[in-house]
């Protein structure tokens, strides 16, 4: 059943979405702990862009990006957990899967240092298959759609990790969210109104204010110029927020630590530019802010995540549903930021 070749759209150098290039690659068997997955859909994420573009130089070339995976087992090798039929998710970091982080399903900061990133450091999902270890992924509760499960990960299981387990949100906080339009914005909105915190959404452009609010947010600031925090102060009687999530990063951080109330935590979540950041560090040690940095989520956290959404406590942003084959389009609408949330390529199919 499984064919010796597939469709798979990959990068052999760095540029623009010109660079993502159809390909027709072989499918090869899985062994030892491998699954071979096929993808039923792959979310396109802004970390995808900045690979594409070369914000990370020492990736493996050729290279195919995805890391929001959603499909099905079709063969797995002697030593792996997964049997065929399986409903799986990428974890989207693999790890050593020996260490003490590993073993307790926090594969992102394996202790080892080497985490290893789908899409980036190994074959990812914008393919019709896709072979890795089986501790790449995690399986999706019946009660859950593929299309779904493919973007839970990146958006809402980001967002929570970042609000619950490093930010400390608690009912009543008064929650910054810069950066707010864009896939993890939104779910970090989503996120922190499910926690009963009181949230100000930030972002650049006017057209997106009306989509913040009808996503929860409780104000929006628009700031075109990205100063905000004067604004923050004024919203919140000159104290200042409890928690700042950090999504844009190195344009917005500065006005961040000052946004953030005295004993105050700013989350950096991601950083758009993928610059380098200057801190004042004045405000860190004068304000006592905690400023702490989030990767991902844990294989709890995820169980966690999925069994709201599927209790309809919280939902997934998809902006819309493509072929594969209509990727560098999402490229270039996300690069464009003509619209707000997930696209999610179709690979496979509908399940
Ligand atoms: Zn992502
Ligand atoms: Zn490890």
């Amino acid at each position: 059943m499984i064919p010796e070749t597939m469709t798979a759209w990959r990068i052999d150098g760095f540029g623009g979405p010109e660079v993502l290039q159809r390909r027709t690659e072989p499918v090869t068997a899985p062994a030892g702990d491998e699954v071979l997955v096929e993808v039923a859909f792959c979310g396109v994420c802004r970390h995808d862009l900045l690979t594409r573009a070369g914000a990370f130089p020492s990736v493996p070339l050729p290279l195919t990006l995805g890391h929001q995976v959603s499909g099905t087992v079709v063969a797995a090798g002697p030593d792996a957990e997964w049997e065929t039929g399986a409903r799986v998710m990428s974890t989207i970091f693999m790890g050593c899967g020996h260490c003490a982080a590993c073993l307790s399903g926090n594969q992102a900061v394996c202790t080892t240092g080497r985490s290893d990133f789908m899409g980036d450091d190994f074959d990812g999902g914008y393919a019709e298959y896709l072979r890795a270890p089986d501790r790449a992924f995690v399986r999706v509760p019946d009660a859950l759609s593929l299309e779904v499960a493919a973007v839970v990960n990146c958006t809402l299981g980001t967002a929570y990790h970042a609000a619950h387990t490093r930010g400390n949100i608690a009912e009543g906080d008064t929650v910054v969210i810069t950066g707010a339009s864009g896939g993890i914005g939104l779910h970090s909105i989503a996120v922190a109104k499910h926690a009963r915190a009181r949230v100000i959404a930030i972002t650049s452009r006017e057209s997106q204010a009306d989509a913040l609010r009808e996503h929860g947010a409780d104000e929006v600031i628009v700031a075109p110029d990205l100063q905000f925090a004067r604004r923050v102060k004024e919203l919140t009687a000159g104290r200042g927020a409890d928690l700042v999530l950090e999504v844009a990063g190195d344009p917005t951080l500065a006005q961040s630590l000052h946004a953030v109330r005295t004993g105050g935590r700013v989350v950096v979540i991601g950083n758009v530019s993928g610059a380098p950041s200057e801190v004042r560090i004045a405000h860190l040690v004068m304000k006592e802010i905690s400023l702490l940095g989030t990767k991902s989520c844990s294989n709890e956290e995820l169980s966690e995540v999925m069994r709201l959404v599927a209790a309809g406590e919280l939902s997934v942003d998809i902006n819309r549903v493509i072929p594969l084959d209509d990727v560098r389009e999402a490229h270039i609408d996300m690069e464009e930021q003509r619209s707000s949330g997930r696209i999610v390529l179709e690979v496979g199919g509908t399940r």
